[in-house]
């Protein structure tokens, strides 16, 4: 999905040459034209890109060859695939019969605009929608080449002039579970604002996870995962760096989450590659929404446990019209303020959050950074020119 969804923090922009008064004087020559513009931003070394989906930078054509080559079954429906089709499901064709039955090359160009934002056209189908939906459609191929796309990520990252990505890189699979009766007991403490309680009974959750060596399968994912990836692929060299944060998703139950999240920073603490944690996916859906406030106490409680550990968040990637007005007016606040977030997602609903300049202030004295998404923003959100807080920021 990455196409369009680029996003890049300038860090210390080097301008080579250029005396910093010569390439302002250019810049400002050129700051009217798209074309020259790009030609400038493709030349100048850009430093990082902190905000950076791992699944979701991987462009839909190297992922739909795979499928291809491999046979994958496609659900003629969906457009999703999969290497092993449900049974008693007869909308899952292979490949080789849909190439055979000569339909192939119109199914191609049907699933690259599923699966990324290739001609999408913002009139058939909501974009927040087209984009969120892509990741399950393609998982089962992303997941199969994982070696192949940390490559492509760094050989494209050179190429664009960016010397470190840090990605929100795979999920930690974890087979521990506890009881389901807790999710209730955790909103409602949160609810009540019942903090004392609320931290106590994850107490009593993280001893539990603990003992089900929760410890032990953040080492190994560490071991067996990232570093053997990493370190086998060679990613670093003199020209490039690559580092990972652990993510959790915030459509999961509390009881997952808390585990997820646990295991999470678990990793981030015992790793010089994984460098923090963030939280994914829709900030809009319904249990995002319903447990964002419990979600900023379970970094706090984590916080206290792992004080070392960093962690970015998604926060206010919300836009008028999409939630409940008063919505609007907390997620930053929250993140910054309740959870304490070294750094924001996005951040777009800034100018609807309550005092907003005190928020400014706080992050900029105490270093918060935010992580903007010019283009992002504009395609799911409709939030752009002034209308986007980036020059607040
Ligand atoms: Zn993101």
């Amino acid at each position: 999905m990455k196409r369009y969804f680029f996003t890049v923090i300038f860090l210390g922009i080097q301008i080579g040459c250029f005396s910093q008064n010569a390439a302002t004087d250019y810049f400002n020559k050129i700051r009217n034209n798209e074309a020259e513009l790009t030609a400038f931003f493709s030349q100048m070394p850009k430093g990082g890109d902190l905000h950076h989906h791992f699944s979701g930078s991987i462009y839909a054509e190297p992922m739909l060859q795979y499928a291809i080559d491999s046979n994958f079954y496609l659900n003629i429906q969906t457009l999703q695939v999969l290497r092993t089709k449900p049974a008693n499901d007869d909308n899952w064709k292979r490949f080789s019969d849909i190439n055979a039955d000569g339909q192939l090359e119109g199914y191609k160009d049907k699933i690259l605009e599923k699966w990324s934002v290739k001609n999408y056209n913002n009139v058939d189908y909501p974009s927040y929608k087209l984009f969120f939906e892509s990741f399950e459609k393609f998982e089962a191929v992303a997941k199969e080449r994982i070696s192949q796309e940390m490559l492509e990520l760094k050989q494209r990252a050179i190429t664009e002039n960016i010397s470190y990505l840090e990605t929100q890189f795979l999920y930690i699979p974890l087979a521990i579970h506890s009881n389901a009766g807790y999710n209730e007991r955790l909103r409602y403490l949160a609810a009540s604002k019942n903090e004392k309680e609320l931290f106590k009974t994850l107490d009593t959750l993280f001893q539990e996870y603990t003992a089900k060596g929760i410890q032990q399968t953040a080492l190994d994912f560490n071991k067996n995962v990232v570093e053997k990836l990493h370190d086998s692929l060679h990613i670093d060299d003199s020209l490039f760096t690559m580092r990972y944060l652990n993510f959790v998703l915030r459509f999961m139950e509390p009881v997952t989450i808390f585990r997820d999240l646990t295991a999470s920073f678990l990793s981030a603490e015992n790793s010089k590659l994984a460098v923090g944690v963030n939280i994914v996916a829709p900030e809009h859906g319904e249990t995002s929404m319903k447990d964002y406030h419990l979600h900023m106490l379970l970094f706090k409680y984590l916080h206290q446990r792992f004080p070392h550990v960093k962690y970015t968040m998604h926060a206010g990637e919300l836009a008028m019209g999409m939630v409940l007005p008063e919505e609007l007016a907390w997620h930053i606040n929250a993140a910054v303020f309740e959870a304490g977030a070294k750094r924001i997602g996005h951040g777009v609903d800034l100018a609807f959050e309550k005092e907003p300049y005190k928020l400014l202030h706080y992050m900029a004295a105490n270093n918060i950074a935010v992580e903007i998404n010019l283009v992002s923003n504009q395609f799911i959100l409709h939030v752009k020119e002034d209308k986007h807080p980036c020059i607040a920021y």
